[in-house]
């Protein structure tokens, strides 16, 4: 018998919409793998109870997530929310979240499921790779640290560590030895995004990713600069197996990967770090369409799916794995179908519809 808790933050905006959805999924999930016990814990975090209580993440929710065998986060943030100083809460209470948790290295898979529209005109050959982004140091480092000097001149400072880099990057080797190569040849490869001809910083990243490299002989290791990566990622994306870069760079490749594959609907990550696993779908919690039944639930449920591969990978459980693969095959097949589609994916479903559907296909 697999067992674990999991510590859900339904958030605000869409994300107890999409929550909801994923929840629905997670029981059907219990029905085909009867072994298999996720205990759900739900907890209310963020904007909302900023609102209410004036605390966006309670110690106590805090300690149940250190607890967690894992975290399953839908979307925090309301943009009329805001801190004393006007800043929102989102990213104050994510911040802290992913260093309280040490969640090193953040996942996002770009991949094109048959039967999904991309804004490229040819995509014949796939698109299957993963932005990996280190997640707690880079320009985000600098978060709450910057400064302004005399209405004048305002700083903000890199900062990449050796151990920093080293542990992302690692990361980043690890997935690729599990992956299956690049869509084109199979080939594995690793990428290193940065702009080591202009910045000290980032010529030390690149340098520390070759080092770490050289433990990997069977994988292929390279670099590129991230203007030029922006340029392939539209030009030739089936090129590229695992790409590994600094917060920033990722922060902002990781929505132009989502923006090739269908947009933010469909788009689910994991942070990761040595002892924690933190998962939520890439998108925000769209106030626009908040609470009337019609957001993509996809990125949310296939959050959902990421995390069960980690907690099989980490805990060696071969039961967890089999069950995270059959949630991503039985979204997969809702999307090959195209019978069932959200609003974003140019259909008229709703967010319940679409997660009955993936639930019936487990
Ligand atoms: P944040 O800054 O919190 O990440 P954001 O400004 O990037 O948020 P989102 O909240 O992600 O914005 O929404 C951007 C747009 O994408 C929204 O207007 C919304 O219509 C659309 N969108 C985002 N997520 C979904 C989803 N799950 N289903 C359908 N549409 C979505």
């Amino acid at each position: 018998m697999s067992n674990y808790q999991i510590a859900l933050l339904p958030g605000d905006g869409i994300g107890p919409e999409c929550m909801e959805a994923t929840k629905l999924v997670l029981d059907r999930l219990s029905s085909a793998f009867p072994s298999l016990k996720l205990n759900l814990a739900e907890f209310q975090a963020g904007a909302g109870l900023h609102r209410d209580t004036g605390v966006a993440l309670p110690e106590e929710v805090l300690n149940a997530c250190k607890e967690a065998d894992a975290v399953l986060l839908s979307a925090i943030g309301l943009p009329d929310v805001r801190e004393a100083d006007g800043t929102e809460v989102q990213p104050r209470m994510m911040i802290g979240l992913r260093r309280a948790l040490e969640l090193h290295s953040a996942v996002r898979p770009i991949k094109l499921y048959p039967g999904v529209d991309s804004p490229l005109k040819d995509t014949s050959k796939g698109i299957d790779f993963v932005v990996i982004r280190e997640n707690l140091e880079g320009l985000f480092a600098s978060y709450q640290g910057g400064s302004v000097v005399g209405d004048e001149v305002a700083t903000d400072t890199m900062v990449i560590t050796r151990k920093g880099t080293t542990q992302v990057v690692d990361y980043a080797f690890r997935l690729a030895e599990r992956r299956k190569g690049r869509p084109t040849d199979g080939k594995k490869i690793v990428t290193c995004v940065d702009k080591a001809n202009i910045f000290k910083s980032l010529a030390f990243f690149r340098k520390v990713f070759f080092e770490v490299a050289e433990s990997y002989s069977d994988i292929h290791a390279e670099a590129v600069y991230v203007d030029a990566m922006s340029l392939y990622m539209v030009k030739n994306p089936w090129d590229f197996d695992v790409l590994v870069m600094e917060n920033q760079f990722g922060d902002i490749l990781s929505d132009l990967g989502a923006g090739i594959v269908g947009g933010l609907g469909l788009g689910p990550s994991g942070e990761i770090g040595e002892k924690h696993g933190l998962f939520q779908p890439s998108h925000g919690t769209a106030p626009d369409i908040a609470g009337k039944n019609i957001s993509n639930p996809l990125a949310t449920i296939l959050s959902a799916s990421m995390m069960l591969d980690w907690l099989g990978e980490t805990r060696k459980d071969d039961l967890c794995l089999k069950a995270g693969r059959a949630i991503e095959e039985a979204a997969e097949k809702v999307m090959q179908e195209g019978v069932v589609r959200t609003p974003d994916m140019a259909g008229n479903s709703s967010t319940t519809e679409m997660a009955e559907a993936v639930a019936n296909y487990l």
